[in-house]
Formats: structure tokens, C-alpha cells, sequence
């Protein structure tokens, strides 16, 4: 195994869970963080999907978010005095997890320092700005300022994890094209106590904020997250000293206690790097994409970047990785941020209407969905965060079937391609492990529904019989599985590859696909 470290710029979440993901490998890594301590982030990222809560949950930190996060089922619609609709999330799935839960990003970010804290992998430098990078075939070097001169360090590949206004990103010539909305976004998180119960709440137009909207939260400790949409040239000081934010925040708390926690003004952009791999350096998180947050997708889906980015980096150093690999890392990420991008761009043209048209379109939707079921369906207050499917990655064995369902929210059948369902299990010789998603991770994993496929190559493989493992039959019944079922699974849960009756051949044939081949 190569000792160079994998470099890592930018120490914010994506960063901190790029490294301790590559730990879990044995691959050590070196973050490289600009700031000289961590800071606190202010009202950015509150809600972490449940697929999300699985990856935190292999680096040991989701038991401590769920212990502080807070669960929320109920979402409810409002078009001015009216409720239009509410949502309960129902459990699609046997997870050990919540639909979401809702802790703020400040928390995540402390936890996750504290595990990279105890994990003699990740070297964490302070202060060190990366100021240039350069690479050959082997290994990538980044130049970085420091409080004492300039310093340089090699690795064998780079992750960069620096944000929206990431450094790598530049110095790698890369555009980072898109958009920002005129209309801002007024953040505070408040600490109060509120007549309901934990629930988001969506209020079109209210007569407290007329033609615009406001966003309620709730996050742990009795701070709610309220989000006012404010007109362009909004002006937070002036709003202060004359009294209209007390106002604006009495309208919803009333006339009890409250505390200001944080207050932020935002311009939202939906923008997208050009590439979100050059050679050894993969880019992650912000660095990659930026969208606006209405759906959750941001850090959500930048876990996922490092979840991605960590096994191919893992194998490519460990020479289990085809040609193909680091590549595949273009393909599937740059192909999610798209339709994160298509999704969260559909609900900015609800919101933050571009045109008359739009605006009208938007009012008629809001007044019919008072009275009509079919208008509600129109009414985007924002699609939640969910996991891309790789249906026609390169890493996937089969066609894409002819009917998936690709709207923001359906359940999506399990197919190749699509992040493997959840289910208990119990394995005699694995105890620890009493979910499915608990035997991936460390390599890549064969299900097979009654015949245990002869499973012949040189990269870590196990291999489950459903029927020994699944006693009440329930992963079966999520997998769909069929008596010559057999299913690959990758390093990061999502089934490479869905075979019928496969012989050793086969199987192997999928798993060199799967890791990047020239099948
Ligand atoms: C109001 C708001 C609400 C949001 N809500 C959600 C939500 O509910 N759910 C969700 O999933 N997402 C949400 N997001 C998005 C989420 O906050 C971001 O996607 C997330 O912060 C991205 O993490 P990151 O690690 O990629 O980047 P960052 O958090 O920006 O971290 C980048 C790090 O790189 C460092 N850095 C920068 N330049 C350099 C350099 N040259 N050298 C070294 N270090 C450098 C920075 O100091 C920083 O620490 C929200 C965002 C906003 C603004």
C-alpha cells in the first residue's frame, strides 16, 4: 500500500468526511484548511437525508447526530390564510433511519472534527491556504501558505473540498458556469418556543411578507430556521434599526421570549464546475456544484461526492482499480449535480419567478390549489434530497430499464444502478452487522437469493446467501429478489449489477465492470 497521503483541500464537511471515508481504507490522508481554527458557519445546512445518515453512519458519527438531531415526518403547505396540502413521509424503505433529520451544520461539522480527531489516518492542518497545484501520472502537489512561509505537500491524488470558491477549481482552469437569483434570502435561526410541533412549514405569499415567501424549520434546542425571501437591495442594518425584523420575526413567534441565534443574507446560484475530475484531483461538495438549498441537496449530495470520490481513490492505490475508475468519478457525480441542479432550477422558477409569464403562472397555480387536488401537484416549495442512480454509468452491467421512474421523490425500483434498499438481517458470523446496508463498505459485496455464486477475483469480495441471512425474508421482498436472483453491490451500496442464475464467469465479469474494467 502507497504511505503518500491523499491530499484534501478544504477542512468543511465535505473535506472532513472525504478523509475519514478514505481511513476507513487505511488510506491516509492530509486536509488542508485555509482558516486558522474551525469557525462557526452560521444558518447554512440543516437537514440530512436518511441514505446521507448510512454514510456518516460508516465513518461512527450518525448515533451522535441522531442523538441531537431533530425528526421531522409532517411538512405543511400554506398559500396565504389557506393550507394547501401536507406531507407525511411515509417509510418506504426498512432504514434505520428517518426520512431526515435536521441539525445544524456547526454541530456536524464539530462532530466530524471530533472523529477525524481520533483517527491517526488524518493529518488536519490549520491555516494552510492552498495557493497552487500541479500534477504528473504518480502524484499531485499543492503549494499552500501558511503562517510561516509557503509549504508544499505531494500526494497521490487530491479531493478538493475548498467551496464555492475553490482555489483548485481555478488554478485548474475549470468554469464554473450558472446563474444567481436578484431575489435574497433573509436566515435566522431563532431560539423560541412555537404553538406546533417539530414540522416544516411553507408559506406562499403570506399577507406578513406579500408576494414572497417564508420557510419555518425546526432544528434541536428549540431554534427554528426561518427563511424570509427579501426583494433585491434588501438592506439587513436598516431592517434592524427601524424594528421591521422584530416585526418580521414577531409575526411568527408572536409575543413570547425569543433569541437571535444567527442571521445571514444569502444570494442563492445554481452553478456547476465544467469538470469534476482533471487526472488525479476530483473535485466535491461546493467545489463542484452550488445550488440553492430549498430540497436540501447541497452537503447531501457533497457527502456523497466523498463517499464516491474515497472508494475509487482507495482502489486506485490498492491497484484493484480498472482504467476506468477515477473517471467513472466524472461520469456518476457530474451526472447527479445535473439533475440536482434541473431539480432545485424547477423549484427557483417557482419561487423566484424570471418573468411576468412565470410570475402569472405561479399566482393561478397558488389560487387553484385552494380548491383544486391537481394544482397542488404544481406547487414546488422544493423536492427533498435523494440518491442519484447510476442506471447508465459505466461501472453498471445491464441497460437501463425502459420505465424508471426519475421524478424528484418516486421510489425507485432496485435496479442496477440504484442505491441498494435496506433490510435486517442476521449474520452468524458478522453479529455487529443487522442490516443489509451494514455488510458494504469494505469492498464489494454478492447477493445471491438461494445459490451462492462462485465468486473468482482479486478484489475484496464477499458473498451472502439471502435465505441464510434473511430469516423474515423482508431484504428479499425489497430487493425483489426471484430464487436466481443475485445482485453485485459496490463499495458504496449502489447495486453494480442485478444477474439471473449467473455462473462465475458472469459474476466476475460484473465486478471488473464494476471496478472500472475494460469489459
Ligand atoms: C442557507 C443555506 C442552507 C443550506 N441548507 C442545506 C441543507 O439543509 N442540506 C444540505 O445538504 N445542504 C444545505 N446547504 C448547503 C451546504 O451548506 C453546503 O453544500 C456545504 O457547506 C458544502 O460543504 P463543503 O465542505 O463542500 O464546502 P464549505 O462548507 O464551503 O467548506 C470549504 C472549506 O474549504 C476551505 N477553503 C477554501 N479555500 C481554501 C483554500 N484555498 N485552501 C484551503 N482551504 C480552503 C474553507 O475555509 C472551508 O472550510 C445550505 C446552504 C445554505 C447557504
Amino acid at each position: 500500500m502507497n504511505a503518500a497521503p491523499v491530499l484534501i483541500v478544504g477542512g468543511g464537511p465535505v473535506g472532513l468526511m472525504a478523509a475519514l471515508l478514505l481511513a476507513r481504507w487505511g488510506v491516509p490522508s492530509v486536509i488542508l484548511e485555509a482558516k486558522p481554527s474551525r469557525e462557526l458557519v452560521g444558518s447554512k445546512s440543516i437537514c440530512v437525508q436518511r441514505d446521507v445518515l448510512d454514510i456518516y453512519h460508516r465513518v461512527g458519527v450518525a448515533e451522535a447526530l441522531m442523538r441531537e438531531g431533530v425528526t421531522w415526518q409532517v411538512g405543511r403547505t400554506f398559500y396565504r390564510e389557506h393550507e394547501l396540502f401536507t406531507i407525511t413521509f411515509p417509510d418506504p424503505s426498512r432504514s434505520a433511519f428517518p426520512g431526515f433529520i435536521n441539525i445544524g451544520q456547526s454541530s456536524v461539522e464539530r462532530k466530524l472534527e471530533s472523529a477525524v480527531a481520533k483517527q491517526p489516518l488524518v493529518d488536519l492542518r490549520y491555516a494552510h491556504r492552498v495557493t497552487a497545484v500541479s500534477q504528473d501520472h504518480s502524484v499531485v502537489t499543492v503549494r499552500a501558505q501558511t503562517p510561516t512561509g509557503i509549504v508544499e505537500v505531494t500526494g497521490t491524488h487530491l479531493v478538493a473540498a475548498d467551496g464555492s470558491h475553490s482555489a483548485v477549481r481555478d488554478r485548474l482552469r475549470l468554469d464554473f458556469e450558472g446563474h444567481s437569483f436578484a431575489d435574497l434570502f433573509l436566515i435566522a435561526d431563532i431560539r423560541t418556543v412555537l404553538p406546533f410541533g417539530a414540522e416544516r412549514r411553507f408559506h406562499f405569499d403570506p399577507e406578513w411578507n406579500p408576494g414572497r415567501q417564508v420557510l419555518v424549520h425546526p432544528q434541536p434546542d428549540s431554534v427554528w430556521r426561518i427563511d424570509w425571501q427579501v426583494p433585491e437591495g434588501f438592506d439587513l442594518a436598516a431592517d434592524q434599526a427601524s424594528g421591521r425584523l422584530d416585526e418580521r420575526i414577531r409575526r411568527i413567534v408572536g409575543d413570547g421570549a425569543y433569541e437571535i441565534v444567527w442571521l445571514s443574507l444569502y444570494r442563492f446560484q445554481q452553478r456547476m464546475a465544467s469538470r469534476m475530475r482533471v487526472g488525479r484531483v476530483l473535485l466535491a461538495g461546493d467545489a463542484a456544484h452550488l445550488m440553492a438549498p430549498f430540497g436540501a441537496r447541497g452537503l447531501n449530495s457533497g457527502v456523497q461526492d466523498a463517499e464516491n470520490a474515497a472508494w475509487k481513490i482507495a482502489f486506485d492505490r490498492a491497484g484493484w482499480a480498472g482504467p476506468e475508475l477515477l473517471a467513472s468519478y466524472q461520469h456518476e457525480r457530474s451526472a447527479a449535480a445535473r439533475e440536482n441542479l434541473r431539480v432545485t432550477g424547477d423549484t427557483m422558477r417557482f419561487l423566484v419567478p424570471q418573468s411576468d409569464a412565470e410570475w402569472a403562472w405561479r399566482r393561478d397555480v397558488l389560487e387553484r390549489a385552494v380548491v383544486d387536488p391537481a394544482a397542488r401537484a404544481q406547487v414546488n416549495s422544493g423536492k427533498l434530497a435523494e440518491p442519484y442512480w447510476y442506471l447508465d454509468s459505466p461501472l453498471t452491467t445491464g441497460l437501463p430499464p425502459e420505465h424508471f421512474p426519475v421524478g424528484p421523490g418516486q421510489p425507485r425500483p432496485p435496479v442496477a444502478g440504484v442505491l441498494c434498499p435496506d433490510a435486517p438481517v442476521s449474520v452468524l458470523a458478522e453479529p455487529s452487522a443487522t442490516r443489509l446496508r451494514e455488510l458494504f463498505g469494505t469492498g464489494f459485496t454478492v447477493l445471491s437469493h438461494t445459490i451462492t455464486p462462485t465468486v473468482d477475483t482479486e478484489v475484496p469480495t464477499r458473498a451472502y446467501r439471502l435465505d441464510l441471512i434473511d430469516r423474515d425474508g423482508l431484504a428479499a421482498e425489497a430487493l425483489r429478489a426471484w430464487p436466481g436472483w443475485c445482485g453485485v453491490v459496490r463499495p458504496d451500496g449502489h447495486l453494480a449489477a442485478v444477474l439471473n442464475d449467473p455462473d462465475a464467469n458472469t459474476v466476475r465479469a460484473a465486478i471488473d465492470r464494476a471496478r472500472g474494467g475494460s469489459v
